[in-house]
């Protein structure tokens, strides 16, 4: 039978957190920030002019790519805006995987990356980190249309050492390497210097976690002008106007302040730093973690378990029922305040679960 069910293009969509809406929760699941963004920004929309809104928006979005150029000392033509890293990463991915060669990518790494490759139809092959959750470099030293790299990765919070990241670069000049840095801003080293020596990277980061505004949608891309240019040719093609002149305004206010930036990631590192601490005293093994969240799994608990007893406390964190990290948690760095509560939860959870064996 001929239907028009048969021209569709059936995809399977990526699933994000849940975003559960109780007054009393503590939502440490989908690594948002637990700190306001930067007081310059509700200054900024305070006098944001909606009259403005009547006009279309800079396409080139001149203000937030200049702000941003400023603060990574690179030129404004060098920096492509998107709605979230995510919009910027779809659209590196039509733009620079364009070959019957196979794009690599972690096996264990951000679950989008497969997804826009089955979108797009491109060959991927998905390589098996180390045991330990770490990234053996030599393993992207085969034919390949592309490569991606989320460092520090996600959900394992395992950060490549730049030198091996190197290595991948300079091993595949007929590829483009694209670093996904959306946690690099929490004790994290970014391959932007590598852009001096390497025309094929992509570095892309986010506004979503460390300046606290996942809300807003701004992620942005850094590469060599010619490297942009094409990214801004295919969003051209697509969609012009996709960044609001509220959004541009005030992601211009937030990039401006450093002082705040430095303050609120620089607090979430400390945090971090006393939880890993916590979650070993509990018996948990946690893999070091250079991002604003620990993947942590316990020898006598089962994760899932440990997800529902947190959940009906309206503790949220996340869990994948996948091969090789089914047994572990995702728990994003909340307040001091915060992580109190979880952890308070979990010794005594813990102890009484012993007692009643
Ligand atoms: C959160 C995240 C993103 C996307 O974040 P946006 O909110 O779309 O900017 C991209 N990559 C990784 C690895 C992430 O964890």
């Amino acid at each position: 039978m001929n239907t028009w069910q048969s021209n569709v293009r059936y995809v399977t969509p990526y699933v994000p957190g849940e975003q559960p809406d109780f007054t009393d929760m503590i939502k440490l699941n989908t690594n948002e920030c637990p700190y306001p963004p930067s007081p310059k920004v509700a200054e900024a929309v305070a006098v944001f002019n909606e009259d403005s809104l009547r006009l279309y928006p800079d396409p080139n979005c001149r203000s937030l790519t200049e702000a941003i150029a400023k603060r990574y000392r690179v030129a404004p033509e060098q920096v492509f805006v998107g709605v979230g890293s995510d919009d910027v990463l779809a659209m590196a991915f039509m733009t620079y995987f364009n070959s019957y060669k196979p794009v690599l990518f972690p096996d264990i790494t951000y679950s989008f990356y497969d997804v826009w490759a089955e979108l797009y139809r491109i060959p991927y092959i998905r390589i098996p980190l180390m045991d330990d959750f770490t990234i053996n470099e030599q393993d992207y030293l085969r034919e390949n249309g592309g490569i991606v790299i989320a460092n520090p990765n996600a959900p394992t919070g395992e950060e490549l050492p730049l030198s091996k990241i190197e290595v991948i670069l300079a091993a595949n000049p007929d590829s483009v390497v694209i670093v996904d840095e959306a946690y690099v801003d929490f004790g994290g080293t970014s391959a932007l210097p590598l852009l001096e020596k390497y025309d094929n990277l992509l570095v892309v980061q986010t506004f979503s976690k460390s300046r606290a505004m996942a809300g807003i949608r701004i992620g942005y891309a850094i590469g060599s002008a010619e490297m942009t240019g094409y990214l801004y040719n295919v969003r051209n093609s697509f969609n012009s106007y996709t960044m609001n002149r509220l959004t541009l305004t005030c992601g211009v206010a937030a990039v401006e302040d450093e002082e705040y930036f430095q303050e609120i990631t620089g607090k979430i590192i400390k945090t971090r730093e006393k939880a890993v601490e916590r979650f070993k005293a509990l018996g948990f093994t946690v893999p070091d973690s250079k991002a604003n969240f620990l993947f942590v799994t316990h020898p006598d608990v089962s994760a899932d378990e440990l997800f529902t007893a947190l959940r009906e406390e309206h503790i949220f964190v996340r869990h994948w029922n996948k091969e090789r990290i089914s047994e572990y948690l995702r728990v994003t760095i909340g307040t001091d305040e915060q992580m109190d509560v979880l952890f308070a939860f979990l010794e005594k959870y813990l102890k009484e679960r012993t007692v009643s064996k």
